[in-house]
């Protein structure tokens, strides 16, 4: 079995205790490598590596560390094959969505803030009162919370503008996928990144990720993750007036019109199931006008039964399982209930071994005539379920669509210009997308509203969040 260590200081370590976490492949459902379990004791050597290195780095003009950047960037590249196949096996999911989606966008945050930290964020004033100029200053030490649906993706996006900003970072990647983090840690050693500039700290969340947010000398908390452990976090970071950002939980709508495009069936099918439904954007419930209900119910379970479900590496395999047995429990416990709720099965509804893979695989899971207000259709699942209603008007579509506590993302499907944008207006949430689902725009803000988010990430936000701004007020002379 495989053994992967934490990296403080630019070195591989063991846990203080030396104690192991095992780490499953969901496709056997087996233990197949062992990541540290790592303790306080390990935040606080990380946190005093990353203070030695904090004042060089974040000495370093903008376009030196863009430097490192764009060579750990490349460095990535260099090993995107391993990092595709070190990432599927451990989260399950098909190679080519690793290969073409997930590892080219760790490569792009990178390359993106590497760019975006050449581009200052100082302002001057003047004419009104003195000469005045503000300063974005790195905060310091700074610890990335990720969690294990997209690890490198979601990782390097939180690490990518925290280093950019001059901050040295500690990260704690989800003790259920810590592998690409660790080879992240060992590329950048081996091209010589500052020690102690980025540190991993692996193990879990109750312990690591609690020691890091209560850090006194952490000064901010970037966390994507549940919104339970959402609200732990914050309150934490609220006691100590710790800057915070919590990418959180969704449970997303999406409104299909009678006029809408003719690619949408396609698209919605890959955004209630990529990734086995495991994306905080994928659309879980599905509003249809009740004119189109009947032919899109029929033409929408037949892509979901259609899905082809199997091991990474098996060709033409769109679904992978689900990414560990808690998990697996929880979203079949959830079809449980969907049938208590009154909720009909209109495909899928159990578990699979296909090819005789007796890993955590479920199949694409689409349920009708659940009310707005069921469990199953108010809790977050994060599996490849979906649930099915119709409306009649467009206030109506609206009610439905906000009928949640979470506000993270939304997709609209209309030809109608102006319906498309009062739906936009009026949907509570943090990103509305259009004809279209999953496209970014890497400058444009990212986060949610209620229950999903506090604060953005994304371009110019997250550099903001990286640091203080500080203002340097020059007094003129009377005449001057
Ligand atoms: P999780 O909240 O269980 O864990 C996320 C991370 O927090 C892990 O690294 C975990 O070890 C750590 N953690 C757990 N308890 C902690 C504590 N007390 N203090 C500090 N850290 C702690 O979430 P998960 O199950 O890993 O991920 C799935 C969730 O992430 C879903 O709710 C999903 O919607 C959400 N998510 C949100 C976004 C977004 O952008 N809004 C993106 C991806 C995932």
């Amino acid at each position: 079995m495989e053994q992967i260590a934490q990296w403080i200081a630019g070195r591989p370590q063991a846990s203080s205790d030396a104690a192991f976490l095992p780490v499953h492949d969901p496709v056997h459902g087996k233990p197949y490598a062992y990541c540290p379990r790592g303790s306080s004791d390990d935040v606080d050597a990380a946190v005093a590596a990353a203070r030695a290195a904090y004042p060089a780095w974040s000495r370093m003009s903008g376009s030196q560390r863009a430097q490192w950047l764009n060579r750990l960037a490349d460095a990535i590249e260099v090993r995107s094959e391993a990092f595709s196949q070190c990432e599927s096996r451990d989260t399950g999911k098909p190679l080519a969505l690793v290969r073409d989606i997930e590892i080219p966008r760790a490569i792009a945050n990178f390359r993106f803030f590497a760019a975006a930290c050449t581009q200052s964020l100082d302002q001057a004033f003047h004419q009104e009162a003195g000469l005045n100029y503000t300063l974005h200053q790195p905060l310091g030490v700074v610890g990335v919370i990720s969690p294990w649906n997209l690890p490198l993706y979601l990782l390097t996006w939180k690490l990518a503008p925290a280093l950019a900003a001059g901050n040295c970072v500690i990260a704690k990647p989800s003790e259920i996928t810590p592998m690409s983090a660790d080879l992240l840690a060992r590329t950048a050693q081996e091209i010589g990144f500052p020690a102690g500039v980025l540190n991993i700290v692996q193990g879990s969340g109750e312990t690591v990720g609690a020691a890091l947010v209560s850090h006194l000398d952490v000064k901010a908390i970037s966390f994507t993750g549940s919104t339970t452990v959402g609200h732990r976090i914050a309150a934490v970071c609220a006691d100590q007036f710790k800057k915070v950002t919590l990418e959180m939980g969704g449970k997303n709508p999406a409104l299909v019109f009678q006029d809408a495009p003719a690619h949408t069936l396609q698209t919605l099918v890959r955004a209630a199931f990529q990734n086995s439904g495991q994306i905080c954007l994928c659309g879980s419930r599905i509003l249809i006008h009740r004119d189109i209900y009947a032919d899109f119910k029929k033409a929408f379970v037949t892509a979901a039964s259609n899905l082809k479900i199997g091991a990474p590496s098996d060709p033409g395999t769109q679904l992978g399982p689900v990414m560990s047995e808690p998990h697996f429990r929880k979203v079949l416990s959830y079809i449980a209930m969907a049938r208590e709720e009154g909720g009909s099965i209109l495909c899928g509804g159990d578990a699979v071994s296909p090819s005789g893979y007796e890993g955590w695989f479920i199949a694409p899971t689409v349920i009708e005539n659940l009310p707005m207000d069921s469990r199953f259709c108010q809790d977050e699942i994060f599996g490849p379920v979906v649930s099915l209603h119709a409306f009649d008007d467009d206030d109506q579509a609206l009610a439905l669509a906000n009928a949640s506590r979470y506000g993270l993302a939304a997709s609209v499907w209309t030809n109608d210009l102006a319906r498309a944008h009062r739906m936009a207006a009026e949907i509570e949430c943090g990103i509305v997308w259009i004809n279209t689902w999953m496209q970014r725009d890497l400058r444009t803000p990212f986060g949610g509203m209620k229950d999903s988010g506090f604060g953005r990430e994304g371009g110019m936000e997250a550099l903001k969040f990286f640091t203080e701004p500080k203002t340097v007020c020059i007094g003129t002379l009377p005449n001057g």
